[in-house]
């Protein structure tokens, strides 16, 4: 028969060499297994033991089993311990953490410039009109001095609804019903919206896209008050360093009339492929309001005279950041959309 001493030593030393829960199972049944372990065995021997041999094998026996259940406790704490702290270190994740946190959208590009222009010319005191983008003929032709007939409508060709009624190919009407309801200038607006025209999509033009035109109606305006404006706005919206010019143009609904151009970013006016080594980009039209218009307008040219523009507010948004083709601004591809 087994020694209990000799048993705890053995036991002891399989159970500190012991490096998986596996190996303890395997050592728990050797020794305390309740058919075949040693120590089971030693215990169940007893009974065929001298009376004053039996008290003292079996505290011996029972020291033993003791001994052995608290070794394989603690060294099933130790495996458990070290198991956690490798998945910790190799895993790192810790359920307890809050998850990341979710992607949020913001401000479509033509919408923050828009927002820019606004902002700089509200500053000069312009107010913001809106108007309704379906139109009636009268205000989107004929208030703007462009007659039934005339060979610029082809310039404005819309998508009609009626023969009367059509969506508007510019902000302008907004200018007309701008002049109409606040009666007395001074007047000085913007007018940002969207816009339509019968044109196929390619790099430079859609047949829908957003203006904003600015009118200023009061007393003794000139192309300079007009040009100082636009010089303003460029450069609080591209940097100091911009240059504004005009060139001579003709539009139904201005006279003078004038094509605005702005200074290459890119070049600074020496010229480049950016600009097709002009060293200018052009941004849009602008000249002093025709008498015509302002009486369509209700407002006496006698007494007062006035100025206005129109602009893309994609093409701003393309010059701004570089973009070279103005189907991007619209086809809602995030790869492009999270650069602004
Ligand atoms: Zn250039």
């Amino acid at each position: 028969m087994s020694d209990p001493s000799n048993l705890i030593r053995e036991a002891l030393g399989a159970i500190a060499k012991a490096s998986t829960e596996g190996e303890l199972e395997t050592i728990t049944l050797d020794y305390l297994g309740r058919k075949s372990g040693q120590i089971t065995k030693l215990l169940t021997g007893i009974g065929q033991l001298a009376p004053a041999q039996r008290a003292a094998l079996g505290q011996s026996a029972n020291e033993a089993k003791r001994a052995i259940e608290a070794a394989l406790a603690n060294r099933r704490a130790e495996l458990e311990g070290a198991r956690l702290a490798d998945i910790a270190e190799t895993e790192a994740i810790d359920v307890t953490f809050p998850g990341p946190p979710l992607g949020r959208g913001h401000v479509h590009v033509l919408t923050q410039v828009q927002r820019q222009i606004e902002t700089v010319l509200e500053s000069l005191g312009y107010k913001v009109e809106l108007g309704p983008e379906v139109e009636t003929e009268w205000y989107n032709f004929e208030a703007l001095n462009i007659s039934a007939g005339h060979p610029a409508r082809e310039n404005w060709d819309s998508f009609y609804f009626t023969p009367q009624l059509l969506l508007r190919a510019h902000t302008s009407p907004v200018q007309i019903r701008a002049m109409q309801r606040l009666k007395e200038p001074p007047i000085y607006i913007i007018t940002p919206g969207r816009c339509y025209r019968r044109d196929a999509p390619e790099a430079t033009r859609l047949p829908y896209f957003s203006q904003v035109e600015g009118l200023a109606v009061d007393r003794g305006l000139t192309v300079g008050d007009m040009k100082g404006t636009l010089l303003y706005m460029i450069q609080s919206l591209y940097g100091s360093e911009r240059k504004v010019r005009v060139r001579p143009s003709y539009f139904p609904f201005t006279e003078p009339s004038f094509e605005f151009d702005v200074s290459c970013g890119i070049c600074g006016g020496a010229g480049c492929k950016s600009c097709r080594h002009k060293g200018w980009l052009e941004v849009g039209g602008c000249g002093m309001v025709h008498p015509q218009v302002l009486r369509n307008g209700g407002i006496d040219p006698e007494k007062w005279n006035g100025y206005a523009w129109g602009f893309g507010i994609e093409r701003m948004a393309m010059l701004k950041h570089d973009v070279d083709d103005i189907r991007l601004l619209y086809e809602s591809d995030l790869r492009f959309l999270e650069q602004f």
